[in-house]
């Protein structure tokens, strides 16, 4: 089989959200599982909806979540003079013909047709055809440019998620594929379609699995007509059905879906969102967590699921959870001390590497962000505020004297968890407690909370002197 070549061909209108970066990542996932080369496009030829800060989404998002494409980004905008050569390429061969058809015309046909309960399609008025005398060509009037599309027989394709498909070329009229020229040129080609500029590019490209959502399944019989007339072979297509959002409702901008740089914002791992969106729409057997090694392993087209997937949350956040508490515990480091930079809070200069790491280890398993872990890490650099309410009950005036006591211990003990655990237990059987009459008011005065890891190993991580300070007031 020859090279796999993949593409992402997103348009950059609105903000891309995970419903559209799966199509992205599919591709990728199959270009990287077979050597393949991973190319990206934007089709960027609706000016009015394109934007630069939606590319800019595009790209960032792309490269958070590591799909790194191997060529491109190309422009569609910047390949006009190549989809115009193609035309005149196919008007020269006679596959392309002018229709000077206008459009209070086609409008009167589109009403006949509907009156008669037929489909509205082009009527071929314009297309030559032997012994055929066309109408006589208007003044002044550019045509469209249509595509003569086979007459008779079907165009069939396999399709890696739907099957196998066959649409009649009945059912398909002769497409449009460049608009009018500008009224004061010489040219005949005005500016191509978006179907016409999609089967250049997937030829030029050298496309050979197109996996893309099934908002385009209608738009394959017709580019693969384009392309054998241009003689190439289609591509294998894989049409990914659509996500849904929570409610069940197509996921959208207008529905409320996020940019996907959001989720990097929020504090999501790019490995996490890559192994929930890769379960959305494909299975490796029951498996739920696999690292993005896995998945390129793994990843093929025998296992697209057909039928439409639905966005959940709760899923994510699990997901989430467990590639933290994976996480190497440095790259947790580098990220929470990016959230707080992000905060505006800066670490204390003892507050080295070593320790951030460690930190992130001990509280990693209870988030599903590194938003989160900086909340949790939140006490290491800042002030905390006790709850009063909670404190008052906890700090009894029974329970102070231990607190103290432990403080004194605290002062000359190894400043280690065993060392620190010892002075606890040490406290506790001086004043005949119970492990949590003391445990908590000590968390509650050193760490703002009640609910901590094991409290040996929290207090360790701090300076000696915080956590004196902390007790004594
Ligand atoms: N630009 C199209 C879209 O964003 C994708 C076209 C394709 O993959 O062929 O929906």
């Amino acid at each position: 089989m020859s090279q796999v070549r993949t593409r992402f061909a997103p348009s950059p209108t609105g903000f891309i959200h995970l419903g559209n970066i799966r199509s992205a990542l599919y591709p990728w996932a199959f270009a990287r599982a077979n050597n393949g080369v991973f190319i990206l496009r934007i089709e960027d030829t609706d000016e009015e909806r394109s934007s630069q800060a939606a590319v800019d989404v595009i790209l960032e998002g792309m490269q958070w979540l590591g799909l790194n494409h191997d060529e491109g980004p190309f422009y569609q905008m910047q390949r006009m003079d190549r989809y115009k050569e193609v035309v005149r390429q196919m008007l020269d061969q006679g596959l392309v013909y002018p229709c000077y058809m206008s459009s209070a015309e086609l409008d009167a046909l589109r009403e006949r047709q509907m009156a008669a309960k037929e489909k509205p399609r082009y009527d071929g008025t314009w297309r030559p055809e032997p012994g055929k005398t066309l109408p006589p060509v208007p003044a002044g009037v550019k045509p469209v440019l249509r595509f003569k599309n086979p007459q008779g027989g079907s165009v069939v394709w396999d399709d890696k998620v739907k099957g196998r498909i066959e649409i009649s070329n009945d059912e398909l009229d002769d497409l449009v594929i460049a608009r009018p020229a500008a009224a004061d040129s010489d040219e005949i080609i005005g500016t191509p379609t978006y179907n016409f500029c999609v089967v250049v590019d997937d030829m030029d490209m050298g496309i050979t699995h197109v996996i893309r959502g099934d908002d385009h399944v209608n738009n394959t019989p017709r580019q693969i007509n384009i392309l054998r007339a241009l003689g190439q072979e289609p591509p294998i297509y894989a049409h990914l059905p659509t996500v849904l959002n929570e409610q069940g409702e197509k996921m959208s901008k207008r529905h409320g879906a996020k940019p996907v740089t959001q989720y990097r914002d929020e504090g999501y791992l790019a490995d996490a969102i890559v192994n929930y969106l890769a379960r959305l729409g494909w299975s490796h057997g029951d498996d739920e967590i696999f690292s993005r090694a896995q998945l390129i392993e793994w990843f093929n087209l025998d296992h697209l699921g057909r039928s439409a997937s639905q966005f959940d949350e709760a899923k994510l956040r699990w997901v989430a959870q467990q590639h933290m508490k994976t996480a190497a515990d440095a790259m947790l480091a580098g990220l929470v001390r990016g959230q707080f930079a992000a905060r505006g809070v800066s670490l204390p200069a003892a507050l080295d590497d070593g320790r951030l790491a460690a930190m992130c280890a001990l509280f990693k398993d209870r988030c599903s962000t590194t938003v989160e872990l900086a909340d949790w890490l939140g006490m290491y650099v800042a002030d905390v505020i006790p709850p009063a309410q909670e404190l008052a009950e906890k700090l009894t005036d029974a329970v102070k004297p231990a607190v103290a006591a432990f403080a004194r211990r605290l002062a000359d003990a190894a400043w280690e968890a065993p060392a620190i655990n010892q002075a606890l237990k040490d406290t506790l059987a001086e004043f005949k407690l119970k492990m949590p009459q003391l445990a908590i008011p000590v968390r509650l005065l050193v760490c703002g909370r009640a609910q901590t890891p094991s409290v040996d190993a929290v207090l360790a991580l701090f300076e000696r002197s915080v956590v004196l300070a902390r007790l004594a007031a």
